[in-house]
């Protein structure tokens, strides 16, 4: 099972004007050859972006939303402003857009999502969709159906201004077998 997350490829949460990443940096992760999976928000990332995604060894590339805009439906997530059908254009646009590729794993943005997404995300044959502390705080997900689809949580999330491998792998080393890490990069690095 893979238990690292990697959020917000290529450029940082749009939403809070994170700087854009290195291609260093990914390259200094994957090289712990430990897998990951890596949040691609498809609006803001370049074919040239989803090109070296895809050239990394270790990432499973996983869907992040699609805008990660800021959230319009509370208490907070991007698809309350989309209609099923809308939902699944989106992810047809998805495929067409990087070669068809056809993620099996959404990660939807502040891991808030609602019964229309699920149900897209069942018609496309995802297989995992992730979540984190405010998928239950704010949800009640007993009243949900997630048809195929496995939910995976994590326990939080951490930020890394630095890049720090270490720290990356220390939290891996306590993470639960069920659970997630999820890291958010959020500065300029330099190696
Ligand atoms: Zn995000």
């Amino acid at each position: 099972m893979i238990k690292l997350r990697i959020d917000d490829y290529p450029q940082g949460e749009p939403s809070r004007r994170y700087p854009k990443w290195g291609r260093e940096l990914l390259a200094h992760i994957d090289a712990l050859d430990i897998p990951y999976y890596l949040a691609v928000v498809p609006e803001v990332c370049s074919q040239r972006d989803f090109e070296f995604a895809r050239s990394l060894k270790n990432a499973h590339l996983a869907l992040h939303g699609f805008d990660h805009a800021l959230p319009v439906w509370r208490p907070r997530s991007e698809f309350g402003k989309f209609t099923y059908n809308e939902i699944l254009y989106k992810i047809e646009q998805t495929h067409i857009r990087f070669d068809g590729w056809c993620p099996n794993v959404f990660i939807p943005p502040f891991n808030m999502f609602d019964q229309e997404l699920l149900d897209a995300l069942n018609h496309w044959s995802f297989d995992i969709i992730t979540g984190g502390p405010e998928t239950f705080d704010h949800m009640d997900i007993t009243k949900m159906d997630f048809g195929k689809l496995k939910l995976i949580t994590s326990e939080g999330e951490f930020y890394t201004s630095n890049g720090d491998l270490s720290v990356i792998l220390g939290r891996l080393g306590h993470c639960p077998d069920d659970k997630m890490v999820v890291v958010h990069l959020t500065g300029d690095y330099t190696f």
